[in-house]
C-alpha cells in the first residue's frame, strides 16, 4: 500500500477539520503527489505489453515523457477492444479491468469505452467525499435532510470477454457503495434503478414533491437533464398533484419495485400536501418555482460550465436565486478537479485539479485547440500559466497513458500555487466552411450576444445547435433554435426582422476570418436561423438516447453530423431566418 492509496479511505465530509485539512495538504502538495502518482502508475504497470513496447520494462519518468506517445482514442481502440472480445486486461493494465465504461464522446459514430478497475471507484469515492467536503464548508445543515438528486440508469451489455460495458454514472449507481448512501436521496434506490427512465423520473420527481419538506439540496449531474425534469415536471405536474390526492401511483407505472417503492413513501392520499403545491404549479410564470416548491433547498447542484453555460439564464430563472453550484468536473476516463468556491457566480466558476486522481499533462494549444508546439511537448500540472489554453492529457491508474480527453482548459489563477482552471470546450468541435474555424466557444459567446436581442420581448432560448451546410455555395452556417416564453404561454409572434437582427449579431460577433470569408472573400453565404418546435431538442436527445447515450451523462452536441439528426430538426422547423447585411470588417 503506498502513499497515494493510504490517502484514500481518510477523506470523511462529516469530520469536517480533518477532510479540509486533507484537502489542503492535496493542494499545497500537488506537484510532489503528481510524481508520487507517474511513478506508481508506471512502477505497477510497466510490464504491461503497451508500456513494455515504450519503455522496457523501465520507469523513468524523463523516458516515460520521451517514448510514450500521446494517444487518442482511435490509437488504442485495438487494446480495449481486444479486452473487449477476451484478451486479457493485463495488456495495459497489471490490475485487472474490471468493466468498460461507455463514455459520452463518440469516434467516428461509435461510443468509446474507457476501462476501469475495482480500486477506481474508491478514488472515485474519495473525490465525491472531497466534494461534500468543499460544499459543507459553505454551506450548513445539508447532512439535516435528503438531497433531491435524480438520477438514471442505462442498460449495461456484456462484451464477447464477458466484462459489462455501461456509463460512468450507471457504474458508480449500481455499486455497493451508492447503495449504502442511496437513502440521503429523496429518489428511492428502486426508482433510481428503474431502466424506463420515463418512469424513473416521473418517481423520482413525484417522490421528491412527497417528501420536499425533507430536501435540503436539489441536482442533476448536468444542467440539460435539470432543464428535462423541469419540462417533464411541465407535462407531468396535474397528474402527480391527482396521484397525490388519491394516494394511488398512475397505470403507467408498471415497473413493480419502482411502484411499491413510491407507494410505500405516498403512503395514502394527502390532500393537505396537494393543496399547498397545486397552487404553486398553476401560475402563469414558473418563475422560481423550484425555490418555491423546495423551500427547504439550499441550492442547486448541476453543472454550468463549458456546453452546459448557455443554459444559466434557464436555470437561474427556474431556481429564483438559489445558487447554482457546479461543483465538479469528471470524465469516464477519470475524475478530474473540483470548484473550490462552489457559491462562486456560474459564469465565473473554475476547477482545481485533485493530484492524485490521475498523471495530469498540458499541450499548449491556441484558443482553437491547435497545438502550439510540438505535441509531444507536454507540461506538468504546475509550470501551465496564467491565462493560457491547454488541452488536458491524462495518465490514469486504470490502464490509459498520455490519453488527449479532448477538452480545452484555461488557467484562471492560482490556489496556493496549484493551478485553477476553466473548462473552455471540447477540442474538434468546431464550424468551419472556409479559412475560418468557429470553436464551441466563439458560437457560444456569439448566441450569448444575439440572444439579448429577444430576451427582452420575454423569450428564451432553451437550446441550439449548429450544422455547416455546403449542400448549396457558398457554404454557409446554419443555427437551429429552440424558444420559449418566460411565461410558458404561446410564442409572440417574432417578426422576422428581430430574428434577421439576430442573425446578423451572431455573424457579427464571430472573429475576423469569418468576417473576411463572409464579407470580402464571399466564400460563406448569410447565416440562417431556424426556429424549431418547443420539444425539438428533446426528440434529438431521445434520438441520442436510443443509440447509446445514458440520460444522465448527456450533453446537447453544439455541431450536427450525422443526417438522422438533421432530419428531426428540419422535421420539426417553424421558421427560418437569414441574415440580411454583412458583418462590417473591423480594420
Ligand atoms: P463522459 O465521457 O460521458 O463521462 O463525459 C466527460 C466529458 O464531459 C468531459 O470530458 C467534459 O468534456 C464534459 N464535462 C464533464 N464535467 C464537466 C464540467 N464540470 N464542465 C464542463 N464539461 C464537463
Amino acid at each position: 500500500v503506498t502513499f497515494i492509496d493510504k490517502m484514500l479511505p481518510k477523506c470523511d465530509p462529516s469530520d469536517k477539520e480533518g477532510s479540509l485539512k486533507l484537502l489542503e495538504d492535496l493542494i499545497n502538495n500537488a506537484a510532489g503527489i503528481q510524481q508520487q502518482v507517474l511513478e506508481e502508475i508506471l512502477n505497477r504497470n510497466s510490464n504491461t505489453e503497451y508500456l513494455r513496447g515504450f519503455l522496457n520494462g523501465n520507469t523513468d519518468k524523463k523516458m516515460f515523457k520521451q517514448k510514450v506517445p500521446m494517444v487518442d482514442y482511435e490509437d488504442i481502440k485495438h487494446y480495449i477492444e481486444k479486452i473487449a472480445n477476451g484478451g486479457a486486461s493485463d495488456i495495459i493494465s497489471a490490475q485487472p479491468i474490471t468493466e468498460l465504461l461507455t463514455s459520452s464522446g463518440t469516434s467516428g459514430g461509435q461510443r468509446k469505452l474507457m476501462p476501469t478497475t475495482a480500486e477506481e471507484l474508491e478514488r472515485i469515492v474519495f473525490f465525491n467525499n472531497l466534494m461534500a467536503t468543499v460544499i459543507n464548508r459553505y454551506i450548513d445543515g445539508l447532512d439535516k435532510g435528503k438531497g433531491m438528486f435524480l438520477m438514471f440508469i442505462k442498460q449495461e451489455i456484456i462484451t464477447p470477454s464477458g466484462l459489462v460495458a455501461r456509463p460512468a454514472m450507471t457504474s458508480y449507481y449500481k455499486s455497493s457503495h451508492f447503495k449504502k448512501i442511496s437513502s440521503s436521496y429523496t429518489s428511492p434506490y428502486e426508482t433510481i434503478m428503474c431502466l424506463d427512465s420515463k418512469q424513473s423520473m416521473y418517481c423520482q420527481l413525484l417522490c421528491g414533491l412527497i417528501r420536499r419538506d425533507e430536501v435540503v439540496y436539489i441536482g442533476t449531474a448536468f444542467a440539460s437533464v435539470f432543464l428535462r425534469a423541469i419540462k417533464f415536471l411541465e407535462e407531468h405536474w396535474q397528474e402527480m398533484c391527482s396521484n397525490i390526492r388519491t394516494g394511488n401511483v398512475s397505470d403507467w407505472i408498471t415497473d413493480k419495485s419502482c411502484r411499491s417503492a413510491v407507494m410505500n413513501i405516498l403512503r395514502g392520499p394527502n390532500s393537505k400536501l396537494v393543496n399547498l403545491i397545486e397552487s404553486l404549479f398553476h401560475v402563469k410564470s414558473w418563475e422560481g418555482v423550484i425555490k418555491k416548491l423546495w423551500p427547504g433547498a439550499k441550492y442547486v447542484y448541476v453543472i454550468l460550465t463549458g456546453s452546459m453555460a448557455q443554459y444559466i439564464p434557464m436555470v437561474d430563472f427556474y431556481c429564483g436565486g438559489l445558487p447554482l453550484v457546479s461543483a465538479g468536473y469528471a470524465s469516464s476516463e477519470c475524475y478530474i478537479g473540483l470548484n473550490l468556491n462552489p457559491l462562486c457566480q456560474p459564469y465565473d466558476v473554475s476547477y482545481t485539479l485533485i493530484p492524485n486522481m490521475a498523471y495530469f499533462e498540458f499541450i499548449p494549444v491556441d484558443k482553437n485547440g491547435e497545438a502550439e508546439g510540438l505535441v509531444g511537448e507536454a507540461i506538468d500540472l504546475v509550470d501551465v500559466k496564467l491565462e493560457k489554453h491547454y488541452e488536458l492529457v491524462v495518465t490514469t491508474f486504470t490502464g490509459l497513458y498520455r490519453y488527449r480527453i479532448g477538452d480545452i482548459l484555461m488557467v484562471t489563477g492560482f490556489y496556493n500555487n496549484t493551478p485553477q482552471f476553466r473548462f473552455v470546450h471540447r477540442r474538434n468541435v468546431v464550424l468551419s466552411i472556409d479559412a475560418e474555424k468557429t470553436n464551441e466557444e466563439d458560437l457560444q459567446n456569439a448566441i450569448t450576444r444575439a440572444r439579448s436581442i429577444i430576451e427582452p420581448l420575454g423569450c428564451f432560448l432553451t437550446d441550439y445547435t449548429s450544422f455547416p451546410d455546403i449542400s448549396s455555395m457558398p457554404g454557409h452556417y446554419v443555427l437551429y433554435w429552440e424558444l420559449k416564453t418566460r411565461g410558458g404561454e404561446a410564442l409572440p409572434e417574432l417578426r422576422s426582422t428581430t430574428l434577421e437582427q439576430c442573425c446578423y449579431r451572431v455573424e457579427e460577433s464571430l472573429d475576423y476570418m469569418y468576417k473576411k470569408c463572409r464579407s470580402e472573400d464571399k466564400a460563406i453565404g448569410p447565416l440562417e436561423i431556424r426556429v424549431v418546435k418547443y420539444g425539438a431538442f428533446d426528440a434529438l436527445m431521445d434520438l441520442f438516447i436510443s443509440q447509446g447515450s445514458s440520460v444522465s451523462q448527456y450533453k446537447t452536441p453544439r455541431c450536427i453530423k450525422s443526417d438522422e439528426a438533421l432530419q428531426i430538426l428540419n422535421a420539426r422547423m417553424v421558421a427560418s431566418f437569414f441574415s440580411q447585411n454583412t458583418p462590417t470588417l473591423e480594420p
